[in-house]
């Protein structure tokens, strides 16, 4: 009875049943571990500039196998390359809007709308000539009043000139020299 059971297991590991199993196992195994190693080298290229570097995790991934890839995860650079290149150019952008209020010679804080350093008197600003309001150094039209920058002002806002102070007039002869000596 028991002889016959164990020569009926070693009959099962001699049949093509199980050598039909174990190819399939292996088959499983192995495409398992070339879609860790394509899920390393795909994970790598989003993370790793260097080319070199790539590859190198790659083979990390490959070798040993299965094991490769956890110790790949524990060393991959914790970012994406283009989150990295996201959060450089917002910074870039807030250093922009930074330097866009300070004062480029006290770096004392300035508003938008200045049109010079209330610290050091440094002309951040054209005016423009109609509506007054700031006009950007770059700008070559004002755009809230569609007025020409360096254009002259409209003629009823030009500063008028300061009247001179004329001299009093006298009512009395201005001089004596007509009159004949009595
Ligand atoms: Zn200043
Ligand atoms: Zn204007």
């Amino acid at each position: 009875m028991t002889a016959s059971f164990f020569g009926g297991v070693h009959g099962f590991f001699h049949s093509t049943t199980w050598s039909v199993i174990e190819t399939v196992a292996v088959i499983f195994v192995v495409v398992l571990w070339i879609a860790t190693v394509f899920w390393v080298n795909k994970d790598a290229r989003r993370r790793i500039a260097s080319q070199p570097l790539v590859w190198l995790g790659t083979l990390l991934g490959a070798l040993p196998p299965f094991l490769g890839p956890l110790v790949y995860m524990l060393f991959r650079p914790p970012e994406y390359l283009e989150d990295v290149h996201e959060r450089r150019l917002e910074i870039q952008a807030i250093e922009r809007r930074l330097a866009a209020r300070q004062c480029p010679v006290c770096n004392a804080e300035a508003e938008p709308e200045f049109l010079v350093c209330p610290v050091c008197a440094t002309k951040l600003r054209q005016a423009c000539v109609k509506c007054k309001r700031p006009l950007e150094p770059s700008w070559k039209v004002c755009p809230y009043c569609e007025t020409q920058v360096g254009a002259e002002p409209p003629v009823e806002l030009r500063p008028k000139r300061p009247a001179r102070p004329r001299a009093p007039r006298t009512t009395e002869p201005r001089a004596t020299e007509t009159q004949s000596p009595s």
